[in-house]
């Protein structure tokens, strides 16, 4: 018997990937937690029936939420992580030569555990790698208790359902503000062009109401839904245009961010530059 997984991804599109077996299910206290084996995209996290992430595609994701703030940022030596707690974000954090302490603020440590066992490769910086730091916190709770501190932080989140919800909202990204020292820069997941505009639409405007240079950038991640997928950032002083190509940090092992993707990923088509006119 064939078995297949399917996300139903709005009311009216779902994606289905056949699997050979479910190597994990557990009910968290926050959250349904899943690894399955895919035969096209291999292991994958799912949480509440979403997929998270996928050996296949993972790099996408974290190269392009990580690499694009701290090339930005001419001296990115304490950033923080909220959510990402399959450790893919903070894998590519700490890759970076400035970065001297990277801090993974993670709610659920059943993401954290689970994913050290059956996605290593993704979670393997948070197995004793004396630059990270892994608290298991919520991150809202987190940017208010923590002021001037980071210099960029990486909103690594769910979609805004449960313990996320408030990860998109005004008062957060105001903390999240607070949180930066004073030339700090910020970026977030923001979903899909096709599927989430009005997301990305308020996320924008939430952001741009704090940090005075507001940015959208995009890349291609097949198992998200659309296959599209955006990233805001927010910085209160560098812009990632401006900086020069030179002077881009691209680790020989990353397999998508590169100096032209830098720049090539705010280059927005015009259905995408639409929602944040
Ligand atoms: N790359 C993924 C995506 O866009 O589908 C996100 C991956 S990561 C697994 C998301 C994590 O955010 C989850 O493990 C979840 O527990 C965590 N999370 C949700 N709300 C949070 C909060 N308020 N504070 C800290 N972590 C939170």
């Amino acid at each position: 018997m064939e078995l297949w997984f399917t996300e139903k991804q709005t009311p009216n599109v779902g994606i289905t990937c056949k699997i050979t077996k479910t190597l994990h299910t557990e009910t968290t206290p926050f959250q349904e937690l899943a690894v399955i084996e895919t035969l096209q995209f291999g292991r994958m996290l799912v949480l509440d029936g979403m997929v998270q992430t996928t050996i296949a595609d993972e790099f996408v994701y974290h190269e392009m939420i990580a690499h694009v703030a701290l090339n930005t940022h001419p001296n990115p030596e304490k950033v923080m992580v909220i959510g990402g707690g399959d450790g893919g974000t903070i894998r590519e954090i700490v890759k970076h030569p400035k970065v001297k302490k990277a801090v993974l603020v993670e709610i659920d440590e059943r993401v954290i555990e689970v994913s050290k066992q059956y996605l290593p490769e993704i979670a393997a910086a948070l197995m004793g790698n004396p630059k990270v730091e892994v608290r298991v916190e919520d991150g809202i709770k987190h940017v208010k208790e923590h002021k001037g501190e980071y210099d960029v932080i990486i909103i690594d989140s769910t979609e805004p359902v449960g313990p996320a919800v408030e990860l998109f909202s005004e008062d957060f990204y105001k903390n999240v503000y607070e949180s930066l020292k004073e030339d700090g820069i910020m970026v977030a997941q923001t979903e899909s062009p096709f599927f989430n505009r009005d997301i990305i639409k308020n996320s924008f405007t939430r952001i741009g109401k704090n940090f005075p240079i507001t940015r959208l950038y995009f890349a291609t991640v097949p198992t998200y839904p659309s296959g599209v997928w955006t990233f805001t950032l927010g910085s209160k002083k560098f812009d990632p245009l401006a900086v020069k190509k030179e002077d881009i940090f691209v680790d020989p092992s990353n397999k998508y961010y590169n100096a032209e993707v830098h720049f090539g990923a705010f280059m927005l088509p015009n259905f995408i530059a639409e929602i944040i006119k």
